[in-house]
């Protein structure tokens, strides 16, 4: 859809996630995959800001051996490129009987949790609304830079919601989909890649019977 997301790989195992590593570039973060686990910070899935192969064979043990300690099995690793910078900022969209997808755009990670600082939109989403939902946070003097801190990419962060708003309407099968966090950093250079992107995903598809 032309959203900026991370570098990303799953290995089977250890020797994969090596092999991943490099194709991606250091620094790495590895998650560990496993059957029905949803919430990976909670469940100490990820480790984070791996910069050698020496440093990705220790995570992927130490993911390993936490989840055999815990009962639960990994199925492989989800290797990587780890982020540099950027806003933690979240996309989300649930289905409601009567309004169809609902979109949803606020500070993400954590803060999300804490202050619930989101808006909703419904789609078909014109591109003045895309802009008036970024606009109507409350933390949305974080993106525009205080204190000196360069703004970040807003037009982009618009984009990524009309694109979301389509992606839902033309596939009905799509009933829930969060993008957390989307890190929103500042608005690349010209013909340099976006700095901002999405490093956590999560779609919910069920088939339609039509
Ligand atoms: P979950 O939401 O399941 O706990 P995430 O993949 O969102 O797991 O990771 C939790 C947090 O770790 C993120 O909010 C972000 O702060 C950080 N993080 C995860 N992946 C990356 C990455 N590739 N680059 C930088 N930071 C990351
Ligand atoms: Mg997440």
């Amino acid at each position: 859809l032309g959203v900026p997301v991370a570098r990303w790989a799953v290995a089977a195992d250890r020797a994969e996630a090596l092999a991943a590593a490099r194709r991606i570039g250091y620094p790495v973060v590895v998650k560990a995959i496993s059957p029905g686990l949803v919430h990976k910070s909670e469940a100490k899935a990820i480790e984070l800001d791996l910069a050698s192969e020496a440093e990705v064979a220790r995570a992927c043990d130490a993911l390993s051996h936490r989840f055999a300690a815990a009962g639960l099995a990994v199925s492989g690793f989800f290797v990587q490129e780890m982020a540099q910078s950027g806003h933690e900022t979240i996309f989300g969209v649930s289905t409601d009987p009567r309004f169809g997808p609902v979109l949803m755009f606020g500070l993400g990670g954590k803060y999300v949790e804490v202050f619930r600082d989101v808006v909703f939109g419904i789609t078909p989403l014109a591109p003045s609304e895309a802009s008036e939902i970024v606009r109507r946070i409350r933390g949305v003097k974080l993106l525009e830079g205080v204190r000196g801190d360069a703004p970040a990419d807003i037009a982009l962060l618009e984009m990524v919601l009309l694109k979301l708003a389509w992606l839902v309407q033309h596939f009905p099968e799509i009933v829930e989909l969060d993008v957390n966090p989307f890190l929103a950093a500042a608005a690349p250079a010209a013909g340099e890649p976006a700095a901002s992107k999405a490093v956590d995903v999560r779609v919910r598809v069920q088939p339609t019977t039509t």
